[in-house]
Formats: structure tokens, C-alpha cells, sequence
């Protein structure tokens, strides 16, 4: 059994903490500025990493990091909107 398959491993933008990609949920921002969350990691656009709960997006939203990572202005409409999302999995 030496088969070691290294797991792609992605920073969560709340906890800032490297963890195996499939527990995170990738959000999106499409070609068209909105943003979704994508659980099936297969939407296009440019996308950023978060832990699946709630904990993690608050500090996202606390710290700026979807501004940081998306390099603009994120609404609190757009934290709120990707958290029902997030609780409705
Ligand atoms: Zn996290």
C-alpha cells in the first residue's frame, strides 16, 4: 500500500487554514460578476476557497478576504446570499 495520492489541498479565506479541497466549497464569481457558491467545483469563472460552514464565511466577510481575493468590493448582500446557499446544502 504505497500508493499516496497527495490531496490538492486550498486556503480557506476564513480560518486561512490549509485543508483537502473536497471539505472546502469553492465560490465563484462568473464571467458576468455574480458570485455563487459551487459544489460541484466544475462552474467557470474565477473562484475562491472556504471552509462548508457558516464560522468560516463570517470571518471571510470580517477580514475582507473575498475583496482580497476577488480584488473588489464585496456586499454584504453578497456574504448573505452566498451563506443561504451554504445552509441550504
Ligand atoms: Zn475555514
Amino acid at each position: 500500500m504505497a500508493v499516496t495520492k497527495k490531496i490538492p489541498a486550498r486556503l480557506c479565506l476564513g480560518c486561512q487554514q490549509q485543508h483537502p479541497k473536497k471539505e472546502l466549497v469553492r465560490i465563484v464569481r462568473s464571467p458576468e460578476g455574480e458570485f455563487s457558491v459551487d459544489l460541484t467545483g466544475k462552474k467557470a469563472g474565477r473562484g475562491a476557497y472556504i471552509c462548508n460552514n457558516k464560522e468560516c464565511l463570517e470571518k471571510a466577510f470580517k477580514s475582507h478576504g473575498l475583496d482580497r481575493s476577488f480584488k473588489s468590493k464585496i456586499d454584504k448582500a453578497v456574504y448573505d446570499e452566498l451563506l443561504q446557499q451554504l445552509l441550504s446544502e
